[in-house]
């Protein structure tokens, strides 16, 4: 149900896109400075996986920064420190057609950049836990396919993918790539410079940019399209979230990984997590909402744990 549509169905042309920025590079841009790694956290994080045969992993924007993807929230480098841009609001999308001109005008600019970036070594790590059937589920608050790319099934994308477009009105689901053929066949000529991309796939444009930009409906219906994610001020399908809860109760260890689990939507996981008397580990870089309720807290890059922990 979560994957109807998934990276793997998108055209080569998607996967094999140019990797947007080293990650040297994208270390230094968007990824908090966070100093050596704490050895005797790092032996907690490793004795509750070694000790785990059900991991459930909740992975989430401090995860994508080492591909070059900025996140929101974090300090100094995320979005909400360096611009006075705010994320699309999901009643101010459905509501006004304005709105969503802005936003689409923006994402179709943002998108060949947005859409290239490659997974980086904590997801391919994730991958492999899942090969050798140590990680029983991981869900993730990003919305940038990485996981999938990186080949990632045991996977829930909790705030849905932006490489997926849903019609409102007839709820049909259709390829973001699609798409960017649609818009680029409705504005020829309509070229501009992207500036910095956000986590969505949003880039920065003034408005006289905007007002030109045409936005096509839905084929089928005529209804309005958007991407198939989770905007803030929206909550995530009930569905979604007891199959999540289902697979937490499968689970013997909690690892969350890159995330401050400031939004409600993933910090459940942790308070459902923390009454089972679950063991917990949180590797971020800064603080978090469940820093309480962790056995173990590692501020680091994932980069710098992840691909370190031994599977025995
Ligand atoms: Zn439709």
């Amino acid at each position: 149900m979560q994957i109807l549509l998934s990276w793997r169905s998108l055209p080569p042309s998607v996967a094999l896109g140019r990797h947007a920025s080293t990650i040297q590079s994208a270390v230094q841009r968007f990824v908090p400075a966070s100093g050596s790694v704490d050895s005797s956290a790092m032996e907690k994080v490793q004795a509750i996986v070694s000790q785990s045969s059900r991991l459930f992993v909740i992975s989430g924007a401090g995860l994508s920064t080492e591909s070059g993807i900025p996140d929101y929230r974090s300090e100094g480098v995320g979005l909400y420190a360096r611009t006075d841009r705010r994320p699309m609001q999901h009643s101010e999308f459905v509501r006004s057609a304005k709105a969503r001109q802005r936003y689409w005008a923006r994402n179709y600019v943002g998108w060949p950049q947005f859409s290239s970036h490659l997974p980086n070594s904590s997801h391919v790590a994730l991958k492999y836990w899942e090969d050798k059937g140590k990680l029983h589920w991981l869900v993730t608050q990003n919305v940038d396919a990485l996981h999938s790319k990186a080949g990632s099934q045991r996977l829930t994308e909790l705030h849905g993918c932006a490489h997926r477009v849903v019609c409102l009105g007839c709820g049909s689901l259709t390829r973001r790539a699609e798409l960017q053929n649609r818009f680029a066949a409705l504005n020829p000529g309509w070229a501009v410079s992207a500036g910095a991309v956000a986590p969505d796939g949003d880039v920065f444009l003034e408005d006289e940019q905007v007002m030109n930009f045409r936005v096509p409906a839905c084929d089928g219906c005529g209804g309005i399209l958007k991407p198939e994610v989770t905007f803030f001020g929206d909550v995530v399908n009930r569905d979604t979230v007891q199959f999540v809860h289902n697979k937490l109760t499968e689970s013997d260890a909690v690892l969350v990984t890159g995330s401050s689990l400031q939004v409600y939507s993933g910090y459940r996981f942790l308070l459902a997590a923390s009454e089972r008397k679950l063991p917990i580990a949180i590797v971020n870089i800064g603080p978090t909402r469940a820093d309480h309720l962790a056995d173990v807290k590692l501020s680091a890059r994932c980069g710098q744990v992840l691909p370190a922990i031994q599977l025995s």
